[in-house]
């Protein structure tokens, strides 16, 4: 007898069971055998734009992602570096056969982690007694995470080609949809395309513009020194489309599964195929293509930017046609495939089926899009599966404290009509919710857990740091004619104090503390001295949106009971019936839900003040 067995070794899966194996309890992942574990069969890259602030998080709440994508990082890049602080993100080209051997590897020094490399056929039980039935036995378990990613009903396309299967190489006819059928949760049909994997050989380099990794990048484990590289570093290139490419696609529109009717997946808004931005936006021509290393080990690259399931033959004419590519050999094409979603909306913030005590679902079977994505949900429901086994309070992330917060409050709150992904714009409280203090962040969450692991000495470390610094800081005050000052040309009208003179927007905050530090002799970790730097510089910025924000969270982390409102006059019928079938807990999950229209909104908040 199984504690939790989670059903999916990708993303979500390995992180749902590295969290829950913390708790002494007796985990198996249940996985294709055909399918490497935390595999990707998509962009080999982990992090980026409100990404990048996910797997720190993870990190820092003791997950698994941070560190493989450090351990099997082979090149390291800042996005936004030109934009503000708090929309920075890291981003890690990982070299992905060494990350899902790592990921294997890790998992199965595990002592209480059992992996099993069979297919699962059926479900059955309720109530914290299941029964995962598969090719070779049957498993009895108390808790059952679902990480079955883009598998349930999955269909492949290449032109008129199809063939059924979650992903390239992985024919199998689905067995779980009676399972889900049976409980009523598939809410859509979402669909998700890759490019074609070129022969790196074939590639005309000299013609391409190179993208070395940047010079300072801060490693995503917490515990890997600044700008530790565990891999040789390899560079991307940079190509582009062209009229002739774009006009290649257009004419050959009828033969493009996503155009001819053959698809009815909806795809991700922010990562359409090269089909989508040719029709779409028929005046431009002109699209980035990031050549992108996959391993050290492999022969291929991904061409990132032109995601296709044109047949094979338009394919080829498509790459020949772009600068670099004329010559290249495609090793395996590029496909969409469409696959079901579940209805989030009938999960609660713990990831748990609200009427299924002990069934929990994360990653892209949710209806989300990317690793991060499924690796947060994967830790969520993984603390939680434990935490309901050893009879302890849940575990909910705040939406004004993490990106994690934010993506579940979401997932839970609508049903989706696409692919979800993160990005900083979903987030109210972003100037706070940054990648530089995710420790300060997730540290008292990781405390609370009550899990002993090897970053907590330097959590805490950290935590009593940055407090000690920040008072420095703020009391620390300089007059005109200080040596520091007159040494680093800064000007100041009065006696001011360190605090006030980092946010001049003159001087680069980060710079200038370090030059201070070393000025009097403090000797601060690098990454402690940005930390306390973006807090200085955005301090004034952070303290008017919490005074607000405090006002709104107020009423947003209202509890309501959904059942009470059901006797209101003053909601309307339709408002009522979403609020039954979502069964919101908070107020500020009712102001998420699609259709609740603003009288009613209005009645509800009257109640609660
Ligand atoms: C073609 C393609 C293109 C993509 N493009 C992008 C992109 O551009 N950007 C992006 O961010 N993300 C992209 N993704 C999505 C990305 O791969 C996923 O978001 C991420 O891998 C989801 O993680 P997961 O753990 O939810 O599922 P997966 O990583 O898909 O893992 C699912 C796991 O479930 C297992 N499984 C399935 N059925 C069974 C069964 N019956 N029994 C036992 N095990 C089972 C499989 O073995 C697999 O290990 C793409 C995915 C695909 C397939």
């Amino acid at each position: 007898m199984f504690d939790i067995v989670i059903i999916g070794g990708g993303h979500a899966g390995v992180e749902a069971a590295y969290m829950a194996s913390q708790f002494n309890l007796k985990i198996a992942i249940i996985t294709l055998p055909n399918v490497g574990i935390a595999s990707a069969p998509c962009n080999p890259s982990i992090g980026g734009v409100g990404k990048g602030q996910v797997v720190r998080e993870i990190d820092c709440l003791g997950g698994i992602m941070g560190k493989l994508a450090d351990l099997a990082g082979i090149q390291f890049r800042t996005l936004n570096e030109s934009k503000g602080y708090a929309v920075q993100s890291t981003r890690v080209q990982i070299d992905k056969v060494r990350y899902s051997i790592n990921a294997e590897e890790q998992l199965s020094k595990i002592k209480n982690i059992f992996i099993i490399k069979e297919e699962v056929l059926g479900i059955s039980g309720s109530d914290d007694m299941y029964s995962v039935r598969t090719t070779c036995s049957t498993w009895n378990t108390k808790k059952i995470i679902i990480t079955i990613g883009t598998f349930l009903s999955g269909k492949m396309h290449t032109g008129l080609e199809q063939t059924i299967g979650g992903r390239e190489g992985v024919s199998h006819t689905d067995t779980l949809s009676d399972f889900f059928r049976d409980i009523k949760m598939v809410a859509g049909r979402f669909k998700t395309g890759t490019p074609a994997r070129i022969n790196k050989q074939s590639i005309e380099y000299s013609l391409l513009e190179e993208q070395r990794s940047d010079s300072h990048v801060e490693s995503f484990h917490v515990l890997h020194g600044t700008n530790e590289r565990f891999l040789e570093q390899k560079s991307c290139y940079l190509t582009y489309t062209n009229s002739e490419t774009m006009r290649i696609i257009r004419d050959n529109k009828e033969r493009s599964p996503l155009f001819n009717g053959q698809i009815d997946g909806v795809g991700a808004r922010y990562c359409p195929s090269i089909e989508d931005k040719a029709y779409r936006y028929p005046d431009k021509d002109i699209h980035h293509v990031f050549i992108e290393p996959e391993s050290h080990e492999l022969n291929t690259v991904y061409p990132s930017g032109i995601s296709t399931s044109l047949p094979r033959d338009i394919q080829d004419q498509v790459l020949s046609s772009i600068a670099g590519l004329k010559k290249s050999k495609i090793e395996v094409y590029g496909y969409a495939v469409e696959y079901d979603v579940i209805d989030t909306t009938r999960l609660g913030r713990t990831l748990e089926h609200k009427d299924k005590k002990g069934l929990y679902f994360a990653g892209q079977v949710n209806g989300t899009s990317g690793y991060e994505e499924a690796a947060g949900q994967g830790l969520v429901a993984g603390i939680n599966a434990a935490l309901s086994n050893i009879g302890k309070k849940e575990f909910i992330l705040d939406r004004d404290e993490s990106y994690i917060g934010v993506m579940i409050e979401d997932l839970v709150s609508n049903i989706r009509d696409e692919p979800y992904r993160l990005f900083t714009a979903r987030c109210e409280n972003r100037l706070y919710i940054r990648e530089d203090n995710a420790l300060l962040r997730m540290y008292p969450y990781r405390k609370s857990l009550g899990l002993a692991m090897n970053i907590d000495n330097y959590g805490a470390n950290y935590v009593k740091a940055f407090k000690l610094y920040l008072n420095i800081i703020t009391s620390t005050y300089l007059s005109t004619g200080h040596k520091f000052l007159l040494d680093n040309k800064i000007n100041v009208l009065r006696r001011t104090s360190l605090a006030e003179i980092l946010k001049q927007s003159s001087l680069e905050p980060i710079i200038t503390l370090e030059k201070y530090f070393n000025y009097v002799g403090i000797d601060c970790d690098l990454r402690l001295v940005r930390t306390l730097a973006v807090t200085m510089k955005y301090d004034g910025y952070i303290a008017k949106a919490n005074s607000h924000l405090e006002k709104l969270n107020k009423l947003n982390k209202h509890k309501i009971n959904w059942e009470d409102l059901m006797a209101s006059e003053n909601i309307s019928f339709e408002c009522k019936q979403r609020i039954e079938r979502i069964k919101p807990e908070t107020f500020g999950q009712i102001k998420l839900m699609e259709g609740i229209r603003p009288a009613s909104l209005a009645a509800i908040a009257g109640t609660l003040l």
